[in-house]
């Protein structure tokens, strides 16, 4: 699933792409599901001669802001793509949604897997009310962190469970919260009642370090298929290369050289490094 560097590669290479300012000439919904529980024809009809004004992510959600007040907002879940094309090209095999713009250019939408969603509202907090604190932003600081933490040590939460939790941290997914534990020398089954002030500046700074490398390299795409994450110009990121426990089970850890272990935690395959990470 596309996380916080992969949505935010895919906003840069729209905005890259000039499409921001654009006037939306045509939208082709294919998929009912991807719009409910609008209808396709009206999700279309108020998509169709808007302008998007701005672009910019919220956690794993693409938000475009329309020029009529309303917000288009989109969320790729497990293999959602979107790429720019040219208007006149052929329908692609696994495409759902085409969003063609004034200057000849289209954004198309595919989605293998068909779990993506498209929301149309004038109040985006609607969909992005209860979401957690940006990682990145400089408001994000370990005193943040800690406090955000539940105190009550009889809660047994597992602080890998409660990174995913999006209400609690905003666009972490699966990835990168192994990459970040480890980074921060945290066991992912420690309960999130117990990290430390001090666990939570190296959380902090770990969180920061994966997510920034992540946007840097373009995003992490695990294979080649149309299930992997692909960018709006068709290219797949180059974090995978780079990445020290996620995929990386049975192989020496960068750190340490203890061999990486593969486990089930919070329901995820998760990888660690059992010496560094110590329960
Ligand atoms: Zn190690």
């Amino acid at each position: 699933m596309p996380e916080l560097p992969e949505v935010q590669t895919v906003v840069n290479e729209i905005k890259k792409q000039k499409l921001v300012g654009e006037k939306i000439k045509d939208v082709e919904i294919l998929v009912p599901s991807l719009v409910a529980p609008m209808d396709t024809a009206a999700f279309a009809k108020a998509l169709k001669g808007r302008k998007i004004t701005d672009l910019s992510r919220r956690a794993k959600y693409i938000v475009a802001t329309l020029d009529d007040g309303n917000y288009f907002i989109s969320h790729l879940r497990m293999s959602g793509h979107f790429v720019t094309i040219d208007a006149k090209e052929e329908r692609g095999r696994f495409e759902r949604a085409r969003i063609t713009f004034a200057n000849g250019k289209a954004l198309r939408y595919d989605d293998i897997r068909k779990f993506g969603r498209f929301n149309l509202v004038k109040d985006k907090e609607e969909i992005l009310g209860k979401l957690g604190p940006e990682p990145l932003e400089k408001s994000f600081t370990p005193k943040l962190l800690f406090s955000l933490f539940p105190k009550d040590k009889k809660v047994k939460l597992c602080v890998k469970a409660w990174l995913l939790d999006q209400t609690n941290v905003a666009g972490l997914g699966n990835i990168y919260v192994d990459e970040a534990l480890w980074l921060a020398k945290i066991h992912p089954e420690r309960p999130a009642a117990s990290i430390t002030m001090r666990e939570a500046e190296a959380l902090r700074d770990a969180i920061q370090s994966v997510l920034k490398k992540g946007i840097a390299n373009s995003g992490t795409s695990l294979g080649h298929t149309q299930g992997n994450f692909i960018s709006a110009d068709g290219k797949h990121g180059n974090n995978a290369e780079t990445l020290n426990v996620f995929h990386r089970q049975g192989k020496p850890c960068p750190r340490c050289g203890a061999i990486i272990e593969k486990s089930v935690v919070a329901q995820r395959g998760t990888h660690i490094c059992p010496n560094c990470q110590k329960k």
